[in-house]
């Protein structure tokens, strides 16, 4: 970082990410007393889901953005500011700063984590945006629950989408795997446990969905309706992984590649949430934000004792009894 820049912007810690993933660990390296900047550009997955049920320590569910703004202000409490800027670029000259590079400026710092998340690939069939969350689903584990007993399809002809018809079976014994013109391309086991439940494999194009206010059913290019009411995704997800390769982050499958502790060979530089794969799920990406960030802090003050209860003796407000 050249001392002698006005322009550029000196922090601790990069948070690439205004997701649960990122979110997560910047309260823990703020309220540690990093100086930690949140990245965000508006987008991410979170803000997109309408009710979730599973998410931890919310019995009533909770919509995506109310979460997403909750975790802000938990994060602005301790100190993290939040940059509605859009980063193009990461790189290292000395392996010791990182300059975070964004359409409006540069800002250096000494540890990143990336938690630019990842978008699901739709399919090219009409009115598949008009549906989802009414039947169009892009996650088994998500929202297989609100299906129980009903006729429901997977779209899809790889590995995950074996894995997701298989997974439905959990909730309902109707499910039918449409390729939508594709061969099946599956691990011979995965094929074989289809057959074994009876789960019909269509390769027929698919046309359009059908249905007033929620789904009724997907309709194939020869103009047959397959009967379902939830219609699952499963063509995968395109991980944020640009950045990670602008510094020589190894990424695999779309996915950045981090070891147990969400570190990557790159040193200071962890990642964590849909960006890594995995089991892509809010509580997931809090727990590996939350990793990321306690390693990280270790990094930062190069020693593994991670204490972060200094504030409570100066700001009474911060005790976790008000919390
Ligand atoms: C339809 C649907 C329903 C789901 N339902 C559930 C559910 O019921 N329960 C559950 O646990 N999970 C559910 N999920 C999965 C869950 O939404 C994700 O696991 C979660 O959103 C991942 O959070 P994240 O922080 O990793 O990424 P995101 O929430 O996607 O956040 C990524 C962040 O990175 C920012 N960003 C990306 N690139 C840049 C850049 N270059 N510069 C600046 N900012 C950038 C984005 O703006 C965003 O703030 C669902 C997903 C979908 C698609």
């Amino acid at each position: 970082m050249p001392e002698d820049d006005p322009d550029e912007r000196t922090a601790d810690v990069a948070v690439i990410g205004g997701g649960p993933a990122g979110l997560s660990a910047a309260v823990y390296t703020a309220r540690a007393d990093q100086e930690t900047l949140v990245f965000d550009d508006g987008g991410g997955t979170t803000r997109d889901v309408d009710r979730m049920e599973n998410v931890y320590g919310f019995p009533d569910g909770i919509t995506g953005p109310e979460l997403v703004a909750r975790g802000r202000e938990q994060a602005a409490k301790f100190g993290a500011e939040f940059v509605p800027e859009e980063v193009v670029r990461l790189s290292t000259t000395d392996g010791e700063t990182y300059a975070v590079e964004t359409t409006e400026r540069t800002y250096a710092v000494r540890g990143v984590v990336l938690a630019t998340g990842a978008s699901y690939e739709s399919p090219a069939i009409a009115d598949v945006e008009r549906f989802e969350g009414r039947g169009v689903s892009y996650c088994v584990e998500c929202d297989a629950y609100f299906y129980r007993d009903s006729p429901v399809a997977v779209v899809g002809a790889g590995n995950y989408a074996a894995r997701e018809a298989l997974m439905l079976l959990d909730y309902t014994d109707d499910v039918v795997l449409l390729t939508n013109g594709d061969d099946l391309v599956a691990d011979p086991d995965l094929v074989d446990r289809l057959d074994e439940a009876d789960i019909p494999v269509r390769m027929d194009r698919l046309d359009t969905l059908v249905g007033d206010e929620t789904l009724d059913g997907v309709e194939t290019g020869d103009g047959e309706r397959i009967t379902v009411d939830g219609l699952f995704v499963a063509l995968g997800a395109a991980g944020g992984t640009d950045l990670a390769e602008m510094l020589g982050v190894p990424t695999a499958n779309r996915a950045v590649e981090t070891d147990a502790e969400m570190g990557t060979p790159v040193p200071r530089v962890y990642a964590a949430g849909d960006v890594t794969g995995g089991q892509r799920q809010i509580n997931t990406s809090v727990g590996e934000g939350t990793r990321a960030a306690i390693n990280l802090l270790e990094d930062l003050r190069d020693t593994a004792d991670y204490v972060d209860y200094r504030k409570i003796d100066t700001d009474a407000s911060d005790a976790p009894a008000d919390d």
